[in-house]
């Protein structure tokens, strides 16, 4: 229920609100015409405004102005009317409607507008190509799905401040032309037409202003944040999104995630998502990859990995051998008591490939005497007691691959997770969990050097002398295998973190031009600090249950970064171009 309109000419009663309690009052509403009926010589309007729809009913009168103005309303006109609240008669009653009990003997309407005929109906809720909808997005935004879902975003953002500001955080914005903030993307740049030649960035995220916050002493941030990643777009991703940027001075991890499992525990409340209460588990990097093949695992469902690398090594296939004598792993995943065609099991080795392996390997385990045996075309390689350490039961389905240990778990663990879709695995419930103890650095073959697993401000644990085995202070949320943010406790010693920048390829100079402003206020007294963020867009889609961002995003773009409503990114006059002191193309 809304609060009472300021009653002017066009209304004095939210449409959807009105009930029986009414029945007797004469009440002005305004909106859009949702639908139309012409019954029996009546004609019945249902009226739609942001509260909900309400039965307007049109009697016929000889000569009456407000029935010919009823005949000529199409849907999405715009109306006010003033009638009378009356009870439905028990028979017409509509239970699916709040306002289902009564309607409005209209007494006057006044159309304000009308509308051509809309590129699609606003009050059907089937299917639509998406180009179409994002490029009529005013008339999309008046379909249910979309107001609901911006309804759930607003109340999630809402429940975030209110909690947070309980909390003793202060709610600061940062700016939105500034220099690079180094998050692993490429940056969206402008140029500066007062100096030819220097380009602002836009964030990738607040992260350096927060922390210059900390060291300001305002001890609890937060701020609902846009964010600016110029990347090639996978599937479900924006160029510019939104986060919840939080941090906090004098803090450790428990800080952080207990102040986060309070937080998120009310926004899965208000999204009616029934999760476990707090405190959620925390599973190691190496637990998550280990079983599941990925730092952000769903275990809802089983068809766990197994590192099988001991009990076959030694055995005639090369493919195997080879992979084990150059150091990697073979990992199996034990797929249950499945029957899948030649043909699908050859076509699990693209699934595979998508997620950075090569190839996998099949066999059906099956009963024989005394020990089990495979059917494969790789059975006749390995010896019995293989077979045997291989594990599974007779029926089951085992996948291998070998490969760098790291490829072939994270291989399986994107197999694992299309597997579970198409054998149609339950997946009751929902599952939170934090992992934790990240590796610091990944080594970048291609590149020759170490690349943060988060970000080079994220505190490492371990010695600096020994790049590849130290661990960071990072962790991230995970819901139901989609990552919902993550966050690491900083760098607040000016030495660690010139030392963590040079290990990444950034040598003093570059790091005092680039980053000098952070460098020279961690000389200036840095409380140790640390935070988190968390994706807004993505916590909404899953408290919505919708399968994509853009469904909650009132004017989101496309995936290839384009805006069918304004045409944007588009050229600009070359007047404009020449101003900036770029060259027309
Ligand atoms: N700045 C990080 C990010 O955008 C989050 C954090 O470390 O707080 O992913």
């Amino acid at each position: 229920m809304k609060r009472a309109p300021r009653a002017n000419p066009y209304r004095d009663r939210w449409a959807g609100d009105l009930r029986a309690d009414a029945v007797g009052a004469t009440v002005t509403v305004a909106g859009w015409v949702h639908r139309r009926r012409d019954h029996g010589g009546l004609i019945f309007l249902d009226l739609r405004d942001r509260s909900g729809l309400l039965q307007l009913v049109i009697h016929p009168q000889p000569g009456d102005e407000t029935f010919a103005a009823a005949e000529a309303l199409r849907p999405e006109h715009v109306v006010s009317v003033t009638g009378e609240v009356v009870a439905r008669e028990a028979g017409n009653v509509n239970s699916d409607l709040s306002t289902g009990e009564i309607e409005i003997a209209v007494r006057e309407l006044r159309t304000l507008a009308e509308a051509q005929t809309p590129p699609f109906p606003v009050d059907e809720d089937r299917p639509l190509d998406e180009m179409t909808r994002l490029r009529h997005r005013a008339i999309d935004l008046r379909r249910e799905t979309m107001r609901t879902a911006l309804e759930l975003r607003h109340e999630v953002v809402a429940t975030i401040r209110g909690h947070l500001g309980e909390h003793d955080f202060l709610e600061i914005e940062t700016p939105i032309l500034t220099r690079s903030t180094p998050e692993g993307a490429r940056d969206f740049l402008v140029p500066n037409r007062r100096e030819p030649g220097t380009w602002y960035a836009l964030p990738q995220s607040p992260q350096l202003f927060k922390q210059l916050l900390m060291i300001g002493g305002y001890e609890r941030y937060f701020q609902i944040a846009r964010c600016f990643r110029d990347e090639d777009m996978r599937a479900d991703r924006q160029a510019e999104f939104t986060q919840l940027d939080v941090e906090l001075a004098f803090v450790e991890e428990d800080d952080v995630l207990e102040l986060v499992e309070g937080l998120m525990a009310r926004v899965f409340e208000v999204g009616g998502f029934d999760v476990p209460p707090p405190p959620w588990d925390r599973v190691t990097y190496a637990q998550a990859l280990a079983r599941y093949g990925s730092d952000r695992p769903d275990r809802r469902f089983g068809l766990e990995l197994r590192d099988v690398s001991d009990a076959l090594r030694g055995s005639q296939f090369k493919v195997f051998q080879s992979v084990l004598d150059s150091g990697g792993a073979v990992v199996v995943l034990n797929a249950g008591r499945v029957e899948l065609s030649r043909s699908e099991l050859d076509g699990l080795n693209e699934v595979v490939q998508r997620h950075g392996g090569k190839a996998v390997a099949w066999a059906f385990v099956e009963s024989g005497p005394p020990t089990p045996s495979w059917r494969s075309p790789i059975a006749k390689f390995f010896t019995p007691q293989q077979i045997a350490a291989a594990g599974g039961e007779p029926g089951d389905l085992l996948l291998f691959a070998a490969d760098d240990r790291q490829v072939a778990l994270e291989a399986l663990g994107g197999l694992r997770v299309e597997l579970a879709q198409r054998l149609g695995l339950e997946r009751s419930g929902h599952d939170v969990l934090w992992v934790v103890d990240f590796p610091m650095f990944g080594w970048n073959a291609g590149e020759e050097r170490w690349d943060p697993l988060h970000h080079p401000f994220t505190a490492p644990t371990g010695s600096l002398d020994d790049p590849g085995s130290l661990g960071s202070r990072n962790y991230d949320l995970v819901a139901d295998g989609v990552e919902l943010g993550g966050g690491s406790i900083r760098i607040h010693e000016a030495e660690v973190q010139q030392k963590v920048l040079d290990l990444i390829g950034i040598d003093a100079d570059d790091a005092q031009r680039r980053f000098g402003f952070l460098l020279d206020a961690l000389r200036h007294g840095a409380p140790p600090h640390g935070g988190i963020a968390l994706g807004i867009d993505r916590i909404v889609a899953m408290l919505a249950g919708r399968d994509s961002i853009r469904d909650v995003i009132a004017f989101p773009k496309t995936a290839s970064g384009a805006d069918p409503l304004t045409g944007a990114p588009a050229a600009v006059d070359e007047r404009q171009v020449r101003e900036l002191g770029l060259r027309p193309l």
